[in-house]
């Protein structure tokens, strides 16, 4: 495996400029992708995962642009700014124009998979039309080997008789198995990078373990690598190698899945844990995170989720962290944006509790504690009072 990443994003802002004011969808995001890899964009509707995916894709539509940062994709630029003569920011010699991005990178090397697979397939079409026209346009084969090659890619992902179903409508289809027939487009050219954004969400629980199964499957097969885009963190359980956790266009938490799970370093990433069902701990009823996520237009002062947090400080309210390497278990970073870490220094012990947020239990896990502290705290402050016993490093 190269050590250098396949696909390498660094302070990418992506905003839309609306009568209301400028909505800051992706704020300063970071992160990487290695070759074979499952990497999860995670959070709420709203926290920008999709314009994230969206920016990388180049598919980004007014009245929103891309206003910072650099995105690589196997070493070459496939975004990145600088200023002109005029002062003005403009995209940088050395970056892939739109044309190459179209007919190189997307589809071919990046592929996308989207929510709704009834947006993505021609309802008027068969579903083998589609598939084989998009493999001649893209793999340059003629009418009856792109045929050939779309009924082998149907019995890939699992589509029973091919050959048949070849010739029938999307409608024809289940969710479930229109949803095989976008990954088998999405993997027909055999892309390195396939960003799957909420793939699995419209479809019941069976249906979803099928398809996380085939792609697990389908991942180890091809060694093709993943942004799998997603607010379950369920489904980050069971297919992702690491985490990125987004609240409000920032990543809040960035760590090894198992890290994420049994070391959790950030209030949001604890709140969206106890929303969800998990096998290692026994609770009586899930927690619902509190409050709603602001607007992007108008982000709260300082830390962004401090108006939902239960460990919220006054200090939090004038500082805007970003995430730092506060752990590196295991040799790998653990990066949290919450200034209860000692790598942020900026007097949160002696800040008094924030008075007027969501309130409730203390979040963040005890150090190397490895099982829920939420459970505990739960079992030892069941009236969700203690705004200040956050446990810290
Ligand atoms: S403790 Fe403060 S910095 Fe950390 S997540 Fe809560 S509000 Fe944000």
């Amino acid at each position: 495996m190269s050590s250098e990443p396949l696909l390498r994003v660094e302070n990418l802002k992506t905003q839309f400029f609306t009568e209301a004011g400028t909505v800051r969808a992706v704020d300063g995001l970071s992160f990487e992708v290695r070759e074979g890899e499952i990497v999860g964009l995670v959070g709420e509707s709203g926290a920008g995962k999709s314009v994230a995916s969206m920016s990388i894709m180049g598919l980004v539509e007014a009245p929103g642009e891309i206003v910072a940062g650099e995105i690589t994709y196997k070493g070459e630029t496939i975004f990145g700014l600088e200023e002109g003569p005029d002062g003005e920011l403009r995209k940088r010699d050395d970056a892939l124009s739109d044309e190459e991005i179209r007919t190189r990178i997307r589809g071919n090397e990046i592929a996308v998979i989207f929510q709704d697979p009834m947006e993505s397939l021609n309802p008027v079409f068969t579903v083998g039309g589609q598939l084989r026209e998009f493999i001649e346009l893209n793999r340059g084969l003629g009418e009856d080997e792109a045929k050939a090659a779309a009924i082998d890619m149907l019995r890939e992902v699992g589509i029973p008789d091919p050959e048949e179903r070849y010739e029938e409508y999307p409608h024809q289809f289940s969710g479930g198995m229109r949803q095989r027939v976008l990954i088998a487009m999405a993997l027909a050219c055999e892309p390195s990078l396939i960003i799957a954004d909420e793939p699995t969400t419209a479809l019941d629980v069976t249906v979803e373990g099928q398809i996380l199964d085939l792609v697990d499957d389908l991942q180890a097969k091809y060694g093709t690598s993943f942004i799998w885009v997603t607010h379950d963190l369920g489904v980050v359980a069971e297919i992702c190698d690491r985490v990125n956790v987004m609240y409000l266009g920032e990543i809040v938490e960035q760590a090894p899945v198992d890290e994420l799970f049994y070391d959790t370093k950030h209030p949001y990433t604890n709140a969206l844990l106890d929303s969800i069902p998990r096998p290692d701990r026994t609770v009586t009823e899930l927690e619902a995170i509190e409050g709603v996520m602001p607007e992007a237009i108008t982000p709260p002062s300082g830390c962004r989720f401090h108006p939902r947090c239960p460990d919220a400080r006054e200090v939090c309210k004038r500082v805007h962290p970003e995430a730092k390497v506060v752990d590196d278990a295991g040799g790998e970073p653990h990066r949290a944006a919450c200034v209860q870490h000692d790598a942020f220094d900026v007097g949160y012990d002696e800040s008094p509790p924030l008075e007027g947020v969501a309130g409730g239990v203390s979040t963040v896990r005890d150090e190397g504690s490895g099982d829920s502290g939420a459970d505990s705290e739960l079992a030892a402050n069941p009236t969700g009072d203690d705004s200040g016993g956050g446990s810290r490093e």
